[in-house]
């Protein structure tokens, strides 16, 4: 949806294909912390109005050692302020953002949504991308932005192959009141088993991002909410006071996967079609609207040159942008994860040491911070404030020229 809109915003002519998102929609019950070039993002495709007085402001992001190891290591807390900026960004639910983009596709003249069950067969041909839904309508263009998910059957087109890894973990995701404000600090207890993550919503309430070994994951979503309290207040050690209602509990299954190109014969991969990582520090998303935005200028740059969309140098160009930032990223998060999960005492006193370097040497915390919250690379055009306008000035001297 976020790709659909950013390339509408530079001219493209777009064809949105896949199920309606308000049916998926309906089942998330994610929150995503969003740093601000995200925001900016939505704020450009003009949904961020809309989506505001429904996520939190996020101010400061603490860290508490939680694996009971013998040196448990100190509390951090990285705090907006620090980097000169008001805050991190936002905590947006997943559905009403899903709903937003939608709705926004569908008000947006150059996008025409095709809905199908799915897409069953996607063939990669030299001048152009050939798909074929399930109800057997055939849809051609220029170029495939595949955000089709980790099972991406547009990358297999397009031949680019994956390496996947397991972590054996499962995230159970849900948000939950609570007596105590949270005061715009999300709060990731490192476990041994996973993260256990609080990030704030409006008001007296939070979502959750508790990552457990499946099989114990599985048994805590079968709680009864009473039961499922009960573990929740322990586990946050009267963090936020006591705990309320709680939300509907999902389960998502953790793994990693990174492509071996991001771009290559008339297809991008957009979100996790390129790069799957498990929620630690809040960067699965966050990377995905970069993918959408980058697109946008890749495309914007072959129109701006009258080059084929879908050409070698625009899916090269896209592959080269996209690849230091998802890297660096799946390799920050997998190493973070594996160190929760290492039993290994030399493992437990290296992060233990590495907390309190970060804690006791400023320059070190800021450049964490800034890292966590910018891309590696240059920013998109439409992640920047005005890019939406930038994008429509570019295009209207093109067409008057
Ligand atoms: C518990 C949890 C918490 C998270 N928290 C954060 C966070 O705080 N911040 C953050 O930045 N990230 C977070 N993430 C990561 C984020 O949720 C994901 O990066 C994001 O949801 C991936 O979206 P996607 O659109 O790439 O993939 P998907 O959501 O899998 O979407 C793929 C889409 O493709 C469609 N599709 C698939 N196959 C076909 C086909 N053949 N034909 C047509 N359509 C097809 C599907 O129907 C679906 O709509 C979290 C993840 C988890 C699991």
């Amino acid at each position: 949806l976020a790709a659909a809109l950013s390339l509408a915003k530079v001219g493209a002519e777009v064809a949105l294909v896949g199920p309606p998102t308000p049916v998926a929609a309906a089942t998330d019950t994610r929150t995503a912390a969003l740093f601000n070039g995200s925001i900016t993002l939505l704020e450009n495709l003009g949904v961020w109005r809309e989506l505001e007085p429904v996520s939190a402001a996020l101010k400061g992001i603490r860290i508490i050692d939680d694996t009971g190891g013998l040196l448990r290591a100190p509390e951090v807390l990285f705090e907006a302020r620090e980097v000169g900026e008001r805050l991190f960004g936002w905590n947006v639910p997943n559905a009403p953002l899903a709903m937003a983009l939608w709705e926004a596709a569908k008000r947006d003249k150059r996008i025409t949504i095709v809905e199908t069950a799915r897409v069953e067969h996607v063939e990669i041909r030299p001048d152009v991308a050939v798909a074929r839904t399930a109800e057997g309508e055939e849809l051609r263009a220029k170029l495939v932005a595949a955000a089709d998910g980790r099972r991406s059957i547009c990358r297999a087109a397009a031949g680019i192959a994956t390496t996947t890894w397991d972590y054996d973990q499962a995230a159970i995701a849900t948000r939950f009141e609570h007596s105590r404000p949270h005061d715009g600090i999300s709060t990731e207890f490192h476990r041994k088993s996973g993260p256990f993550t609080v990030v704030p919503l409006p008001g007296l309430e939070s979502g959750l991002v508790w990552v457990e070994r499946p099989a114990i994951a599985k048994r805590l979503v079968e709680l009864d909410e009473d039961g499922f309290r009960v573990v929740l207040e322990t586990r946050l050690q009267g963090l936020l006071g006591r705990v309320g209602a709680i939300g509907e509990r999902r389960l998502f299954p953790l793994m990693g996967l990174t492509a071996e190109a991001y771009g290559r014969s008339r297809v991008v991969l957009i979100g996790e079609a390129g790069h799957v990582i498990p929620p630690i520090g809040a960067q699965g998303l966050n990377l995905g609207l970069r993918d959408a935005a980058t697109v946008a200028d890749c495309v914007a740059e072959a129109m701006a040159r009258g080059e084929d969309v879908g050409g070698p140098e625009v899916t090269r160009h896209y592959h080269e942008r996209r690849k230091v930032d998802v890297e660096s990223r799946i390799m920050a998060v997998d190493i973070l994860n594996r160190t929760l999960l290492s039993t290994l005492l030399p493992v437990s006193l290296l992060r233990g040491f590495g907390m309190h370097l970060i804690r006791s040497f400023g320059p070190l915390k800021k450049a964490l911070i800034r890292q966590g919250l910018e891309p590696s690379g240059p920013r998109p055009t439409l992640m920047e404030s005005g890019g939406a306008a930038m994008h429509m000035a570019t295009e209207q001297m093109q067409a008057s020229a």
